[in-house]
């Protein structure tokens, strides 16, 4: 492409933002891109320059392009930034993370012990952990807490706070006694962290989903079987009635939330996908129905393959601080989720990244990659699930999961060939987030 073009494309560019921002100076970058992966699934080009422009991608061009070739203006700040012996790829998307918190011998003490100013400062630092691991989006699928999570993403939101994009659901819609509610405390502790996602029936489920809107969640998490951490031997079947999963699709999705469903057992997972959930987490004990349903649907699944790592070992430390309840369910559930992703990617079911980050540590989201490599995936495919398919499931496409023109500049470098070798990937040496630089090793 000749320089005249992308003069003319940045000049229109400019023109607009002249229009929305009259008297301030554009902040233009220049990445020399030694190798780029602009989108996922698509080819590898060499030797690009990038040019961002007040925090979005202006033009992508061949060739290492100087600031004389960009139409800045004499107030513009112009700077270059040398990645020509890097891989360039966009910012990754984990689906599936719980910033403010982890999961650790004192987490049942936590919960009594710390204020929601404190979970929210615990989380700051988690986010802070995780956008330098090159995570630079993340959908946050239940908090401890009344308005921590909200309060963090609003303050990444507003640059207070060093983090990645965050989506956040707030509460857990969870039944009574149901894997989302907390367990194992003395009764009248219970008043004290009492969840407005904890609902029965289909009017009071309906309030549970309306309330998270109000509290302004941006999508809804509902369990719809029982889950591995939750102190109670309730198993891992199906726990919401299809009536009230019905009424909380229905709900979510009139008020324009996405609802996803935490499910283990075939029978919740189903359930779920026939009420009409727009993904599903984990999804451990999916059978053929299931992959049906998902195709059906254009459903996604999230399979957090980490996560049954993370706990499968912890549950087989003799000293383990599981609780007997959670240890069995562990060892049960664990094992299982890398040989379900495996059919599931077989079968051409959409799956999206994610990892459960806060039951492994957060800043190691990437090891996922290794895993869904494990699983049957190609790296480009693992890659592709963690920026452009992540996108798409986050309804986000527009702004990131891309290098695009006119996306958010999110954008993460490393040293070697991912493609080659994915755990290149738990190694970060980049990270700009909305054009700004976070890491630059
Ligand atoms: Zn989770």
């Amino acid at each position: 492409m000749g320089r005249l073009m992308l003069k003319g494309l940045l000049k229109f560019t400019a023109s607009i933002s002249i229009m929305m921002t009259a008297a301030s100076a554009a902040d233009i970058s220049i990445i020399h891109a030694g190798r780029l992966l602009a989108t996922p699934g698509g080819a590898v080009t060499a030797e690009q320059s990038i040019v961002v422009r007040d925090g979005e991608i202006a033009a992508i061009a061949p060739g290492y392009i100087d600031a004389s070739a960009v139409d800045a203006g004499a107030d513009d700040q112009v700077s270059l930034i040398d990645l020509k012996d890097s891989f360039v790829l966009p910012g990754l998307i984990d689906s599936h993370v719980h910033i403010t918190s982890e999961l650790g011998p004192r987490g049942k003490l936590s919960v009594v012990e710390n204020s929601d100013a404190d979970t929210a400062i615990i989380g700051a630092r988690y986010a802070k952990r995780t956008l330098m691991a090159g995570f630079t989006t993340v959908r946050d699928v239940g908090a401890r807490g009344d308005d921590a999570v909200f309060a963090l993403r609003d303050g990444i939101e507003r640059g207070d706070v060093v983090g990645p994009r965050l989506f956040a659901s707030g509460h857990t819609i969870s039944p009574t006694g149901g894997h989302g509610q907390r367990h194992g405390y003395r009764n009248d502790i219970f008043d004290v962290i009492k969840s407005s996602g904890v609902c029965n029936g289909v009017g009071d489920c309906r309030r549970a989903v309306r309330e998270q809107v109000r509290r302004t969640a941006d999508h809804i998490k509902l369990v719809s079987t029982g889950g591995v951490l939750s102190e109670t031997a309730a198993g891992t079947g199906q726990q919401f009635f299809d009536d009230e999963l019905e009424a909380i699709m229905d709900t979510a999705h009139a008020m324009g939330r996405k609802v996803t469903a935490h499910a283990h057992g075939a029978d919740g997972i189903n359930a779920a996908l026939r009420a009409g959930v727009d993904s599903i987490e984990h999804g451990t004990f999916a059978d053929n129905e299931s992959f049906r349903l998902f195709k059906r649907n254009d459903a996604y699944l999230v399979p957090t393959v980490l996560a049954g790592v993370t706990v499968a070992e912890i549950a087989s430390d003799p000293d383990s601080f599981f609780a007997p309840a959670v240890r069995d369910k562990a060892k049960l559930v664990g094992p299982q989720i890398l040989e379900m992703t495996r059919r599931a990617h077989a079968a051409g079911v959409k799956i999206a990244f994610g990892t459960d980050t806060g039951v492994s540590k957060h800043g190691d989201n990437a090891r996922e990659f290794l895993l869904l490599v494990e699983a049957g995936m190609t790296p480009m495919q693992a890659i592709r699930a963690a920026t452009v398919v992540a996108a798409e499931h986050l309804d986000k496409d527009d702004i990131i999961g891309s290098i695009a023109p006119g996306k958010a500049a999110d954008i993460v470098a490393v040293d070697g060939d991912p493609l080659a070798d994915v755990t290149e990937l738990q190694d970060i040496d980049f990270v700009m987030k909305g054009g700004v630089i976070y890491k630059d090793d």
